[in-house]
């Protein structure tokens, strides 16, 4: 079953100097548990592209559709985590605290709240930390709680953003993995972002190739993951 459909998406912005058109009539669908990696230069139009499928901004013409329901806003189906993770967690709340937020605000009783925590710090590597504060740890380590963060409350579909342009090489190949141990592990579908066409190969079961902008999809590549 298809999990998230663009179709003719189109977003322009428009501004006294002029209209930029930074995505064209872009067409693709995402199967349910597919880990799919776009890739394209910078300013090929990939962040307008995430935030209209999130419900962070409005396409100017087309659509995004989750499960068959079109995307408004912001889906509680859907998690994002962005490049700046350090951003956004709270400096004043542990590990566990900055993972359960969401699900307490999103009225989660305590007991399935707790669970889901544990499971969520425990898929990313994190358990041992729990009581720590995102400013005693490195940047890989806070953006492990970012994932985890993200993947609390089980989303259907979680969308990243260049997640690793801010860590070391090292880090980065340890977060690669973990994204695809997460990813076998929940069985949800990802949408990852990034420049670098690398990692696109290295992460992606399935990879789009954007143009320049404004965005269009020069190829759809199926890679065959190594077996583990
Ligand atoms: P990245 O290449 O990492 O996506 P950018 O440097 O292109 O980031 O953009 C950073 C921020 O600036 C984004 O919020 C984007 O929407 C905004 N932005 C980029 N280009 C323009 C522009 N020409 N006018 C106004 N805002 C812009
Ligand atoms: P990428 O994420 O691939 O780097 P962006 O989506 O950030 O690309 O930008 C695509 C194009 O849209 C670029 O030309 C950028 O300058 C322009 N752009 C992005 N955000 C804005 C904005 N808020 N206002 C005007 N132009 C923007």
């Amino acid at each position: 079953p298809v999990a998230l459909s663009v179709q003719g998406l189109q977003k322009i912005y428009s501004s006294d100097t002029g209209d930029v058109e930074a995505v064209r009539d872009l067409t693709f669908e995402l199967r349910q548990g597919e880990l799919v990696c776009l890739v394209g230069p910078s300013g090929c139009g990939k962040t307008t592209l995430l935030r209209c499928i999130a419900g962070l901004l409005d396409p100017t013409a087309g659509t995004v559709t989750l499960d068959g329901a079109v995307v408004t806003g912001p889906p509680k189906k859907m998690a994002v985590v962005f490049q700046e993770y350090g951003r956004s967690l709270f400096a004043w709340l542990t590990v566990r605290q900055n993972v359960e937020l969401p699900l307490k605000n999103a009225g989660m009783p305590k007991a399935e709240r707790q669970k889901a925590v544990s499971e969520a710090l425990h898929a990313v590597g994190l358990e041992h930390a729990e009581s720590s504060y995102p400013w005693q740890l490195s940047g890989g380590m806070q953006q492990r709680v970012a994932i985890a963060r993200a993947v609390a409350y089980k989303p259907e579909v979680l969308l990243m953003d260049e997640p690793f342009a801010a860590v070391d090489a090292q880090t980065r190949a340890d977060l690669e993995d973990l994204i695809r141990r997460v990813w076998k592990e929940l069985g949800v579908t990802v949408l990852f972002i990034t420049h670098d066409i690398d990692e696109s190969v290295y992460l992606g079961e399935r990879v789009l190739i954007l143009s320049n902008s404004p965005t269009v999809i020069q190829e759809d590549l199926t890679i065959d993951l190594p077996a583990d």
